[in-house]
């Protein structure tokens, strides 16, 4: 599932290329005909990422939300695109630019009661400037869940997936199946500041490299996609820090990954 970094990523790629355009929208796949008609020959405002969503506001007051769930992309083309896949829900086309959306689970025309329930369920998004802390924390008191449960939940921060929360708990040294509210301050700080820094390396680069390089002695250059995650999908190899094998089990619907050392259960 694409992290809230990809969001972000989007979102300043959408305005970049469709912002004060005139845009022609339509569905080749038929499943938003109707959305799509709304859209067309409308200008496109403003493109907002909260969390995992994705608000594009136009020209008549019309909002479009996207969450691109498990399985959801969008793909660009400049010039002559190819025929759409037929998975195909949303096709934007301004000028010589090609926009296509296929397989969200959501992508829907809302009203601003709508957008206000969405955003109502939506804890802070770390990449927003206005993203408050203390809420986050707050929420992570109240919570007598696990803690690596807690960070998948979207009302408590939003726009953390698997490989933030799997990182960012290794890295703070603090072990998923503690409850949220037994973090110590200087413990939420860490996952805080580390869940801040991955997720804007990741808004930066389009990739999530957690690994510290010079813990693997090598420089950043040198690194190769096995060396980027501490813990993430590596059940059973060696803990990078005490070479303890790396365990995992489910945990919120997902794989968790830990080190048992590293990240005590106390
Ligand atoms: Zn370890």
């Amino acid at each position: 599932m694409p992290e809230g970094h990809t969001i972000h990523r989007y979102a300043r790629q959408h305005r970049r290329l469709l912002r004060g355009r005139t845009v022609a929208a339509s569905s080749p796949q038929g499943r938003f005909v109707a959305g799509a008609t709304l859209l067309n020959g409308l200008v496109l405002e403003d493109v907002e990422p909260y969390g995992k969503h994705l608000f594009y506001r136009w020209s008549d007051g019309l909002v479009l939300h996207v969450h691109l769930g498990l399985y959801g992309a969008f793909r660009q083309f400049d010039g002559e695109p190819p025929p759409p896949t037929p998975g195909t829900r949303l096709q934007l086309v301004a000028g010589n630019t090609t926009l296509r959306l296929a397989g969200p689970t959501a992508c829907d025309l809302v009203d601003p009661d709508q957008e206000a329930l969405i955003r109502a369920r939506l804890g802070p998004d770390p990449l927003r400037r206005d993203a408050d802390v203390d809420a986050v924390r707050a929420a992570l008191a109240r919570r007598s869940t696990p803690v690596g449960a807690a960070l998948l939940d979207q009302r408590v921060v939003a726009g953390i997936g698997n490989v933030f929360r799997c990182e960012a708990l290794f890295d703070c040294g603090i072990h998923p199946d503690r409850p949220a509210r037994s973090l110590a301050p200087g413990e939420f700080d860490c996952l805080w500041g580390r869940l801040n820094a991955m997720l804007r390396h990741g808004a930066r680069t389009g990739r999530i490299i957690t690994v510290d390089p010079t813990e693997l002695g090598i420089s950043r250059r040198a690194m190769r996609p096995d060396d980027w995650r501490y813990v993430y999908r590596r059940t059973d190899l060696p803990c990078r820090r005490c070479a303890s094998p790396i365990r995992s089990w489910t945990l919120g619907a997902r794989t968790i990954y830990a080190c048992p050392l590293c990240q005590p259960e106390r």
